[in-house]
């Protein structure tokens, strides 16, 4: 049998019979015959035991502003130490990170980080305020981002998900005391295009979003516009009325610009769509609208809803926060309206 001394066993999973194992740590829920992988490549049944192929493996590790994730509303101006790994439980024809996101663990020289208890001491080195997992599907990570999450939160550092949120309810209850801000990828507003694009069904998506605000985990949403796919102004009406009925009006959405890449061809967004794309959101009620990757700092800048004092300017990824900070809470300075921005700076150990 395959030695499974460097791994480590998977969390959310039974035997079914049969020496398979079903795996429940997403909403695929992949039922996985002995010797063989699930749908992300990185969970594999070895002698009816599922292992995580990949616990301490990354294939990036950066420090990034945080908000390159994008979070424009979780402790502006501040830098993130940064891990990616392979794998994903999606399948986008567009995918912006196909060189990590869809491949296997044995096609990648992924690099040994060490045990999650090195993480502090890397943030304090690399002067960051905390910790993200990002640049391909971090659920699919979750034994190492779990273990290294706690321990980074004991030593007073935040931690963050940027996700296409498929988790399943089980194992975002279990991660979230540990994690402090989501970034969530709700790709399109139609179970069939997202099956037809992702391989993967909308409703999960839409069930973690308000699992996660529930939680009481800070919560900001991507929507990648992709033309002739997800382009078309009455979902994003309809995606952005779900937003302020569901999650309310004050979560930051970021639209962003979408660059030819893998299976995909079309030419990347026209500005013109995504200008359309801001003022559906605003006209339906949502107060935090931004656009990504476009340069156009207008649409950058954090404004307050009541008077439209500037309240964060960014140029690219200089931030100036121009707000208030009165026991914890961020408040305009000229109406005093109260800014749903997280910067309660935490003293670190
Ligand atoms: S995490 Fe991987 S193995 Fe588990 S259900 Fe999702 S795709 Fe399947």
């Amino acid at each position: 049998m395959e030695d499974t001394s460097k791994l480590k066993e998977a969390m959310f999973y039974e035997s079914v019979g049969e020496g398979r194992v079903q795996c429940h740590l997403c909403a695929r829920n992949c039922i996985i015959a002995e010797g063989r992988v699930g749908a992300c490549s990185v969970r594999k049944n070895i002698g009816g035991k599922l292992y995580s192929l990949i616990y301490g493996l990354a294939s990036a590790v950066a420090t990034d502003p945080v908000e390159k994730k994008p979070l424009y509303h979780f402790f502006p101006g501040s830098s993130v130490l940064s891990f990616g790994t392979v794998g994903c439980c999606f399948r986008c024809e567009y995918c912006q990170n196909w060189h990590i996101s869809q491949v296997k663990p044995g096609d990648y020289d992924l690099r040994d980080i060490g045990r999650p208890e090195t993480i502090p001491s890397r943030i304090r080195r690399d002067a960051c305020d905390g910790v993200a997992f990002t640049y391909n599907e971090p659920t699919i990570w979750y034994e190492f981002a779990y273990d290294a999450s706690k321990i980074v939160k004991e030593h007073g550092y935040y931690t963050i998900f940027v996700t296409n949120g498929y988790m399943n309810p089980e194992p975002l209850r279990e991660l979230a005391p540990y994690l402090d801000a989501m970034n969530i990828d709700l790709k399109c507003f139609r179970d069939e295009l997202y099956m037809k694009m992702s391989k993967a069904h909308i409703q999960p998506v839409l069930d973690t979003l308000v699992l996660a605000r529930e939680l009481g985990i800070h919560i900001e949403v991507t929507n990648l516009i992709v033309p002739e796919f997800n382009d078309d102004p009455k979902d994003l009406k309809n995606l952005s009325e779900w937003i302020v009925e569901n999650l309310g009006p004050d979560v930051p959405i970021h639209f962003t610009r979408y660059h030819p890449d893998y299976h995909y061809d079309a030419p990347p967004t026209p500005l013109k769509t995504l200008i359309q794309a801001y003022e559906t959101a605003k006209n339906a009620g949502l107060n935090y609208v931004y656009l990504g990757n476009i340069m156009k700092t207008e649409y950058e800048n954090t404004r307050c809803p009541t008077c439209s004092t500037l309240l964060v300017k960014r140029r690219v990824f200089f931030v100036e926060r121009l707000y208030q900070i009165k026991e914890d809470k961020v408040l305009c300075p000229k109406c005093g309206t109260e800014i749903p921005i997280v910067d309660h700076r935490r003293k670190v150990i």
